[in-house]
């Protein structure tokens, strides 16, 4: 671990995708953080499913390089100062990510976060940020960017799962849930013209983020 300034820089590797219809080549990045309200999560395991396959075929690479991957399942090694609900060594599987300040989220329904694509589909954080910077590199898909060694989160995207169960089973468990937001959304789009269906996802999701989470204060 370095720093750079007053941040924490992690060397992580990451499959970065730079051209149109790959490859994804396994690169070693430089990610800062976590910032106060960030866990950082070492991934044990990482799905791959249609919306991956689907960026990867209709990158516009003038876009610059991505790390995708949204799926993922892991151990927290770090966490900011302001998160609560997971510690070191706690394992967690991610699910999307939402903007914790929006009418849609306040009322427990973070799947229909009014920023839902700049909090999934942005490849930044919601301030405008990015953890991969230094390398070039965006990151932050679905809140996570998962094909990599580690990963940037937050409280609003993970879920705490307890150690006796496999996370590489878990994994897929987490994909099917999403599956359903993201029915008749962005498959086969372009990423600037993604749009994100009104499917709503598997019962009592949104609500399981949503508990233990008062703080909803905005930062952006
Ligand atoms: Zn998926
Ligand atoms: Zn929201």
């Amino acid at each position: 671990m370095a720093h750079h300034s007053d941040m924490q820089v992690h060397n992580i590797q990451a499959a970065v995708l730079r051209r149109r219809g790959g490859p994804l080549k396994i690169e070693s990045l430089e990610m800062e953080g976590p910032r106060n309200d960030e866990v950082l999560v070492r991934i044990v395991a990482s799905g791959i499913c249609h919306t991956d396959i689907s960026f990867v075929d209709g990158w516009d690479e003038t876009d610059g390089p991505i790390v995708l991957g949204h799926e993922g399942a892991g151990v927290v090694e770090q966490v900011g100062k302001k998160v609560k609900s997971v510690r070191r060594g706690d394992h967690v599987v991610l699910s999307y990510q939402s903007c914790g300040c929006c009418h849609k989220c306040r009322s427990g329904h973070p799947a229909d976060c009014e920023n839902f694509y700049e909090a999934n589909f942005g490849f930044a954080r919601l301030d405008g940020s990015n953890a991969l910077t230094h390398s070039g590199v965006r990151g932050h898909f679905f809140g996570q960017s998962s094909f990599a060694t580690h990963v940037l989160a937050t409280e609003r995207n993970i879920v705490k799962v307890p150690k006796k169960l496999d996370l590489e089973v878990l994994r897929p468990a987490n994909r099917s849930r999403h599956r359903d937001k993201l029915a008749g959304g962005p498959e086969r789009s372009k990423y600037r013209h993604l749009r994100y269906g009104g499917g709503r996802p598997g019962g009592g999701h949104g609500s399981a983020h949503c508990r233990g989470q008062t703080d909803h204060r905005c930062r952006h």
